[in-house]
């Protein structure tokens, strides 16, 4: 391919690009993440050329509007001109660096940047480069924790079933989607799980408030029965992202921080798609007055333009990391905290802070939960509403009484979620039986509306074809 090809592919929306070549080459030498096969190229708008706001260009030059965030990254649109700016400062000073090279200036101030932001007493960041490695980073401070204080037999993690952390091989041990799982057992040992507080199936059938938080409660069970000595740490969301936009009662997330003091267990929380304001608050874990020991962010800690994740902890914790160097942290990557993502992640900040989105999240939330609540009493299929902020999810069944499942697996159903998505304009966002939002924190009333139409369109061909 020329670099003349490349350039219209990449740059310029609406030019004459060669698709079926690019479709030809994607599918001889590109391999898709996620479950997507070759196919996935057959599909209308399966090559992006570039962004616009809240919307991306397909190479035909269509125009999709954004209703999950960019998968959780998107806050401020693909081409700020003041993320642009920022990008362009940072490569002229400096673009490349190494994490045993000497410390470029914007890590420093970014994670001095992160601890003026987060739960008092997290003062220290270590930087990655996804959600991934920023959790696992957070279970391997954990394990040396607690070997460098001759706890050495606490090293077990405890996460829920249908939390996603990640991609990596101890991240599919930690996550709890059982087909990510299967396919590359056996998994790296020390990974338990528990039930997710998840209301409108109870995996116990309880009822709020009468369960007294048995899904709460499960995590003392399991620790007792594990041996407290053996766990090391508990990692969770609160409202989870890919598990579906589950929001847990009130009460949960204290007594999962209680009962981690109980048992001198550190608490990880995974904010790795709730950081950054999507619900209403920096971080979610401020709706809670909750200090977690070790804080995870990632997605959208630079608003999706350059990849960037942290690992913040208590300054306690990071103390113990002090002396002979079997006491330092054995852990790194060469490319994490480089200058151009740190600089990304300062402007966003920044952006954020000067264009006041947080403050708008809870007035567009409303808006668009409301909306689809509406929605949800007008349709036979639509048996649940749910979520935190921008970030909320529809549930559809076959039966809103019973809650029976779609006879349509999660591929037949995807595909008719993206398709009429597509139609509509929007680019939506299947997950097994929901459909879930995200929007990004620019989103303006207008798109807002355009989301809920093309929702409506989607619901009502998902009735058609299935019930
Ligand atoms: N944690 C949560 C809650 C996520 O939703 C994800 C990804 O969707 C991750 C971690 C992993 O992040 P990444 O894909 O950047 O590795």
């Amino acid at each position: 391919m020329t670099r003349q090809e490349v350039g219209a592919a990449t740059n310029v929306p609406g030019v004459a690009v060669d698709k079926e070549r690019l479709i030809a080459s994607g599918k001889k030498h590109l391999w898709l993440s996620f479950e997507r096969g070759d196919s996935f190229f057959d599909e209308d708008g399966a090559i992006m050329a570039s962004g616009d706001g809240c919307y991306w260009i397909d190479v035909d030059g269509n125009r999709y509007l954004e209703t999950f965030g960019a998968q959780g990254m998107g806050t401020v649109g693909y081409n700020h001109p003041f993320m642009i700016e920022a990008c362009i400062e940072q490569v002229k000073k400096m673009s490349g660096h190494a994490s045993l090279w000497p410390v470029p200036v914007p890590e420093i101030l970014l994670a001095e940047k992160l601890a003026s932001l987060v739960p008092r007493g997290l003062t220290k960041t270590i930087f990655g480069l996804s959600g991934s490695d920023a959790n696992e980073t957070a279970i391997k401070i954990a394990r040396q924790y607690f070997k460098i204080q001759g706890k050495g037999t606490k090293y077990k993690t405890i996460s829920r079933w249908h939390g996603y952390h990640g991609s990596t091989l101890a991240m599919n041990a930690a996550s709890g989607h059982t087909h990510r799982r299967t396919a590359f057992e056996p998994l790296p040992g020390g990974f338990i799980h528990i039930n997710m507080p998840y209301c409108y199936r109870c995996p116990y059938n309880m009822t709020y408030p009468d369960c007294e938080l048995a899904c709460a409660e499960e995590l003392r069970r399991v620790v007792e029965l594990e041996g407290p000595s053996t766990v090391a740490c508990f990692l969770g969301e609160i409202t989870t992202a890919s598990g579906g936009r589950v929001v847990p009662p009130p009460e949960y997330p204290r007594r999962i921080r209680e009962i981690c003091d109980e048992y001198d267990i550190l608490m990880i929380l995974d904010e790795v798609v709730t950081g950054f304001g999507k619900t209403g608050t920096w971080f979610e874990c401020e709706q809670y007055d909750l200090v977690p020991d070790i804080l995870t962010t990632g997605k959208a800690i630079c608003g999706g333009y350059a990849p960037l994740s942290a690992t913040t902890v208590k300054e306690e914790i990071a103390e113990v990391f002090s002396g002979s160097s079997d006491r330092l942290l054995h852990h790194g990557f060469t490319l994490a905290g480089n200058p151009l993502s740190c600089a990304l992640g300062l402007a966003h900040i920044e952006l954020i802070e000067k264009l006041g989105l947080i403050a708008e999240v809870p007035e567009k939330a409303a808006f668009l939960r409301t909306e689809l609540e509406k929605m949800q009493e007008n349709s036979k299929i639509i048996g649940d509403v749910r979520g935190k902020g921008l970030l909320l999810a529809m549930e559809i069944v076959k039966d809103k009484a019973t809650k029976e499942l779609l006879p349509a697996g999660p591929e037949a159903f995807a595909r008719v979620v993206s398709r009429e998505g597509r139609k509509a304009g929007l680019h939506a966002y299947p997950a097994g039986n929901r459909i879930q939002f995200g929007p990004s924190m620019i989103v303006s009333q207008e798109e807002l509306k355009l989301i809920v139409d093309g929702t409506a369109r989607i619901v009502r061909a998902l009735e058609a074809e299935f019930l």
